[in-house]
């Protein structure tokens, strides 16, 4: 397999303890994969709740959605990466976090994320002004069927641009997700793709192909949209392998899919 690195997989759906990392080393190894990203999303910790007022106050259905992901603290995340730190893996281990990106968080973000040295860190964008894009349970009724899309991509791209632009970050996450309900943005995404293509390169940021939306979601893109995938490549942009996975069986899967 060309594909040797998963760089984006949770925790999300199992305890933090060595075990469950066991788990997903495994399946790595099993794969081929020679580099794992390990990580979870900030909405899992107490200490980033501040981030999700809009998230959480914009419905009742997504407050119950939030309160039901916020379950540890951050320090536990911290003393398992430095258990983690001394075992001896058969692959390159690293841990991160996938951080739910919106401009205004800026200045939270860069304390927060100064008080640990995590190896990576994900930027991604998970919603538009307050609304979850991707819950099958309630992104349509919330934001697709009351927006235009046209707004919902532009604010989305626009989003993902500053995320780039802030430095906080190593890596994007699933920088074209928005498309995985496969709603027509209503204008050519051509430019928008050449614009983050020169600020990714500008930032030293690594762009994700990640196979998430593909089957999570059925898109018909195994990862990065064609266009945009030549546009990053032609650019010089470092793309990076991911798999989104929520479970250990699911590391680096479809990367077999993806244009060699
Ligand atoms: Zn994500
Ligand atoms: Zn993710």
């Amino acid at each position: 397999m060309k594909n040797k690195i998963d760089g984006h997989v949770h925790l999300e759906n199992g305890p933090l303890n060595k075990e469950y990392v066991w788990e997903f080393v495994r399946s790595a190894q099993e794969k081929g994969i020679t580099t794992l990203h390990i990580l979870d999303h900030t909405h899992r910790f107490f200490e980033f709740r501040d981030m999700y007022k809009g998230v959480y106050e914009s419905s009742p259905l997504q407050r119950e959605w939030f309160e039901k992901k916020q379950v540890n603290s951050i320090k536990d995340y911290h003393k398992l990466i430095e258990e983690m730190k001394k075992e001896n893996f058969p692959i390159e281990v690293k841990f991160g976090l996938e951080v739910c990106y919106c401009d205004k968080n800026e200045q939270f973000l860069k304390n927060i994320l100064s008080q640990y040295p995590y190896d990576f860190l994900v930027g991604s964008v998970h919603s538009i002004d307050g609304f979850l894009y991707d819950m099958d349970a309630f992104s349509k009724e919330l934001l697709w069927e009351k927006q235009d899309p046209t707004t919902i991509y532009k604010r989305y791209y626009d989003q993902i641009q500053s995320a780039i632009e802030s430095d906080l970050f190593t890596q994007i996450g699933h920088p074209d997700v928005i498309k995985m309900y496969n709603y027509p943005p209503g204008y050519d995404l051509i430019e928008t793709y050449e614009i983050l293509a020169k600020c990714a390169k500008d930032h030293h940021v690594k762009m994700e192909d990640n196979t998430g939306a593909h089957y999570r979601y059925h898109h018909q893109d195994v990862g990065l949209n064609k266009e945009f995938r030549k546009i990053l490549e032609n650019e010089g942009v470092e793309i990076i392998t991911a798999s989104d996975a929520h479970y250990p069986e699911d590391v680096a899967r479809d990367f077999d899919l993806l244009p060699k």
